[in-house]
């Protein structure tokens, strides 16, 4: 145990998730700069069409961030007072959150043991006359049960918001993430599969759902003529309808998220051949499991989880966290089941609520992976996170 320090591997740290920016983009925010617009100018339906366009939705509606798209989408799906709203504790709080921010009652349900994520089974089993939406995270890019969550909200007249910031560029039997859902969401933030620093979108194919995002993102305020409630004074007028918020998105940003957009499919193939490196190199591990795919969908790999089995270690996940950190790989933990947070504590959340949750939150760590890695990056975490659990291992004695 009093073995000296030795350096490791690795002499700079290596962050578990990292934007890829190229000249190309610095160029593109730079034309901004010199132009005209800085907030929402021409860009932002530029970029809502082309992303709309890439998969395959009718419309797509650009925000400040993915948390406020959440926001509006909740505000769109008319969620209020009274209403629940089923969601994972397996996620980032932003997907909880925004059921609180409408005043609805956010309602967890666990997760399934293998995809991580939410099983349709727990999901119908909390369905009440006050549900009226269900908030499927695709974790880790992995698409959620998504026939099985659709089914269910047919039957019950449910709405169904998809927190897609991990799957931009998934595809669940063969349709794109973005195309599947009553409204989906993507974040645009640094560490997702492309950026414009700060920023997220709605998809939706629905023409009300499309109207009530683009209100909500300003103000609650409508110019449309042919929206308006009072006749019209002047070519000068508009008139706020509804409570809506300055949740858009600018010009500067857009211009970043299209100079990215044309990435996209890069970045998810360079995702996609460093997860397979990964599973290939732990293959032959008992000690952990890579994540399960479980094959009705392409995930685009936003995270890699392993699940460590504890049984046989001699230490507990957060030293092997630990060491993997003095070892300069950035690991993560995605995620704290979100009721398990002091605000929702207080709320009245009790824990044990989802005990599979909770029992995978004890057991896993997130790897770094984004595009911008190198083969040597990829080499690195290998060789260390192979080095860090071998000696943490159990020696098993005989008899
Ligand atoms: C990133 C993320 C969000 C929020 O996105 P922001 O753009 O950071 O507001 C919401 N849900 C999940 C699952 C996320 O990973």
């Amino acid at each position: 145990m009093n073995r000296p320090a030795e350096r490791p591997r690795r002499t700079t740290f290596l962050p578990y998730g990292r934007q890829w920016i190229d000249e190309r983009d610095i160029e593109a925010v730079s034309a901004v700069l010199r132009g005209d617009y800085l907030t929402t100018g021409p860009l932002v339906p530029e970029f809502e069409g082309k992303l709309a366009e890439k998969v395959g939705a009718r419309y797509a509606v650009a925000f400040a961030n993915g948390t406020a798209a959440l926001h509006a989408a909740c505000h769109a799906a008319g969620i209020g007072e009274g209403d629940e709203v089923i969601t994972t504790p397996l996620t980032f709080v932003a997907s909880a959150n925004c059921i609180l921010y409408q005043g609805g009652t956010p309602v967890f349900a666990d997760i399934d043991e293998q995809t991580y994520n939410l099983d349709p089974r727990a999901v119908e089993s909390l369905i009440t006359d006050r549900t009226k939406a269900i908030i499927p995270v695709d974790f880790a890019g992995q698409p959620a049960n998504l026939t099985k969550i659709h089914e269910l909200a047919n039957q019950y007249g449910l709405i169904v918001i998809e927190d897609a910031a991990h799957a931009l560029g998934a595809t669940y039997k063969s349709l794109k993430i973005g195309s599947v859902s009553h409204m989906t969401m993507f974040s645009l933030h640094p560490v997702k599969h492309i950026t414009a620093g700060e920023g997220g979108v709605i998809t939706t194919d629905n023409e009300v759902y499309y109207r009530k995002l683009l209100d909500f993102r300003n103000h609650g305020i409508v110019r449309d003529p042919s929206y308006l409630e009072h006749a019209t004074p002047g070519k000068w007028y508009y008139e706020m309808q509804t409570l809506g918020f300055n949740y858009r998105l600018t010009d500067i940003a857009a211009a970043l998220a299209i100079s990215q957009l044309d990435k996209l499919d890069d970045f998810v193939g360079r995702r996609r051949a460093i997860a397979q490196t990964y599973n290939q190199a732990f293959r032959d591990l008992d000690i952990l499991d890579t994540p399960y795919q479980e094959g009705s969908g392409e995930s685009s790999w936003h995270l890699y989880v392993i699940r460590l089995n504890l049984q046989r270690l001699n230490v507990g996940r957060d030293e092997i966290f630990d060491r993997l950190i003095r070892e300069n790989i950035g690991v993560n933990l995605h995620y704290i089941p979100v009721y398990l947070h002091p605000y929702y504590e207080r709320l009245g959340y009790p824990p044990g609520l989802c005990r599979k949750a909770e029992q995978l939150y004890e057991t896993i760590l997130t790897l770094p992976l984004y595009p911008a890695m190198t083969d040597e990056d990829v080499e690195d975490v290998i060789h260390t996170v192979r080095q860090v659990l071998s000696e943490c291992m159990k020696t098993t004695v005989a008899g």
